[in-house]
């Protein structure tokens, strides 16, 4: 059930409706509009009495909605969702694009600055890498843990891009929560429902990668387990599904892209590095992505892709990822986008390893 708010609607009436709501013993998920906010009913096994709501003041009207996902429809909230970064100028959603690069895996401080540097300078806005690697072989490299994290938190002090990070079960939830700007679930955990359930619970966005035979109905009621927990910052990612092709590592299905923003209000983002798994294919498929209307790709960069523990054959140089910013950035205006590049690392003041602080310590 979704109750739409008259346009006039004061706070207090919508406070008034929400404590009803959950007075009759349901969850009350008010979510503002630029026209007016609705208000989304999550708790209910059938129908609800809908005459104890629909006479409060300030009440439109009461509809049943009848799709399985509810408040990442588009029948919950008409206008694009977008995430702010406070402090920054990089969003995700909306007219601006977001550019996320940085390498798969935190291997060293050294390599992860460096490809911050390189990524920074280019105009990312954000900064990728994996601290816990969800992994095929028990042998391969699992990540740094949370040294990756602490890396990654002075990346963010010193060349001023948000971190985007996974977490792959509930411990590293909580740690990567307290670090990251942007809390990754990555496609093996698409239908991990409880750790969607804890991310639904963090107060930070969380970038939700579709699961590698996931449909798409499938990837929004992922989105809905962490919305209806009461977390509506919820970035969708796709990154590529099994098919029988061999030539690349996943096919990367851009059709998903407007089936999402034609019944969900919330951002879409395209990796096409593990889409494709071959570094020859990510710069056609990041100008395809924007093309085709995508809110922003993320792209694994390495400095020396022959020599990383994970990833390598996907991971384009420094040089290609200039190369595919400047493109993206010329398809934008054509599809009504724009792109704003981060803050270049030369107008930011060096931060002294003193003034490198500890998310912790904040
Ligand atoms: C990743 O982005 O590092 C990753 C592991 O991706 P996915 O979950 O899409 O395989
Ligand atoms: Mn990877």
């Amino acid at each position: 059930m979704l109750v739409v708010m008259k346009p006039q609607a004061t706070p207090e009436e919508i406070q008034a409706v929400c404590t009803q709501i959950e007075h009759l013993g349901f969850r009350a998920h008010p979510l503002p509009g630029a026209q007016r906010t609705a208000i989304g009913i999550t708790g209910n096994q059938g129908e609800i009495e809908r005459g104890n709501i629909e006479e409060l003041s300030g009440v439109a009207e009461v509809i049943r909605v009848t799709k399985p996902y509810k408040l990442v429809s588009r029948d919950s909230k008409e206008e694009d969702t977008i995430i702010h970064f406070p402090g920054t100028n990089a969003t995700i959603g909306g007219r601006d694009l977001a550019i996320i690069a940085g390498p798969c895996g935190i291997e060293s401080r050294d390599q992860a600055f460096a490809i911050a540097e390189a990524v920074a300078n280019a105009g990312a806005q954000f900064f990728r890498g994996g601290a816990f690697k969800p992994r095929t072989s028990p042998y391969a490299f699992q990540g740094m843990g949370e040294e990756a994290l602490q890396i990654m938190a002075e990346v963010r002090e010193k060349f001023g891009l948000r971190i985007v990070t996974e977490a792959i079960d509930q411990e590293t939830l909580a740690l990567v929560e307290q670090y990251a700007d942007v809390i990754q679930i990555g496609a093996r955990n698409m239908q991990n429902f409880s750790l969607l359930k804890k991310a639904g619970h963090c107060r930070k966005p969380v970038l939700l990668k579709r699961g590698m035979s996931a449909t798409l109905e499938e990837l929004l009621m992922a989105a809905e387990y962490i919305m209806s927990e009461g977390n509506y910052q919820v970035i969708l990612c796709e990154r590529g599904v099994r098919t029988f092709t061999d030539h690349t590592r996943n096919t990367l299905d851009l059709s998903i892209v407007p089936a999402v923003q034609r019944l969900s209000h919330l951002p879409i983002l395209v990796d096409p590095s593990h889409g494709t798994g071959k570094r020859n294919k990510v710069l056609p498929l990041s100008r395809a992505a924007i093309a085709v209307g995508a809110d922003g790709v993320m792209v694994e960069v390495h400095n020396q892709p022959d020599k990383a523990l994970s990833d390598g054959p996907q991971s384009i140089y420094p040089e290609q990822f200039v190369e595919l910013i400047n493109e993206v950035e010329q398809i934008a205006p054509v599809v009504h986008r724009t792109l704003t590049r981060g803050i270049q690392v030369e107008h930011l003041k060096a931060a002294a390893p003193d003034q490198v602080a500890h998310p912790a310590a904040r």
